[in-house]
């Protein structure tokens, strides 16, 4: 049973790592972003309403965010664990997590933040512009998530510190070095030998 929260800046490799990290741990790894991202394409009516916020790199209102999240925390795959990434993004929508939780009785494990040099990951972002063609890549809107992410989503670290639900990890490096020392922090943190 293990609840956990991936934080990090953009480009920082949360997707990557959480996809390693949620099959070693047989729990569905939570993309807010990626479930926006599979709206747009199907264009459906959430997708419509996201669209432009999330290709400027705003952040999509918490009310919609959070809806969607407990919605998705509601469904049986996630009743056993979890691991979200890219959510909560934001004070508010630490405390709409929390009232997720306890309304069904539970809480968080850990909360695990990858640390990189923000100039490093800008560079990897632009890389990912080319390869991937996200439309939210382009090195001004890159910026601006920078930003929203030290503004709104930095302040999540010390927070969920005075918990002492965190656990910093290094992410510079390859991905399998970074991996090792996610497993690591993570078998400490769960008691997992
Ligand atoms: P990501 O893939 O996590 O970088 O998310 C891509 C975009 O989706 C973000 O830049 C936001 O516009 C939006 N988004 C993802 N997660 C959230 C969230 N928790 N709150 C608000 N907006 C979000």
């Amino acid at each position: 049973m293990t609840r956990m929260i991936i934080l990090g800046p953009p480009g920082a490799g949360k997707g990557t790592q959480a996809s390693g990290i949620a099959e070693r741990y047989g729990i569905p790894a939570i993309s807010t972003g990626d479930i926006f991202r599979a709206n747009i394409k199907a264009g459906t009516p959430l997708g419509e309403q996201v669209k432009e916020i999330t290709a400027s790199g705003g952040l999509v209102p918490d009310e919609l965010t959070n809806r969607i999240v407990a919605d998705r925390l509601s469904q049986a795959d996630a009743q056993e664990g979890f691991l979200l990434d890219g959510y909560p993004r934001n004070l508010g929508q630490v405390e709409a997590l929390d009232t997720m939780l306890s309304a069904t009785g539970q809480s968080l494990d850990v909360v695990l933040e990858l640390v990189v040099d923000t100039e490093e990951v800008v560079q990897r972002l632009l890389k990912r512009a080319e390869i991937e063609g996200r439309v939210d890549d382009t090195e001004e809107v890159v910026r601006h998530r920078m930003d929203v992410y030290a503004e709104q989503t930095a302040p999540l670290s010390d927070a969920y510190e005075k918990r002492g639900l965190l656990r910093r990890v290094d992410g510079l490096g390859e991905v399998d070095e970074v991996a090792t020392r996610i497993n690591e922090a993570l078998d400490a943190a769960t008691g997992r030998a």
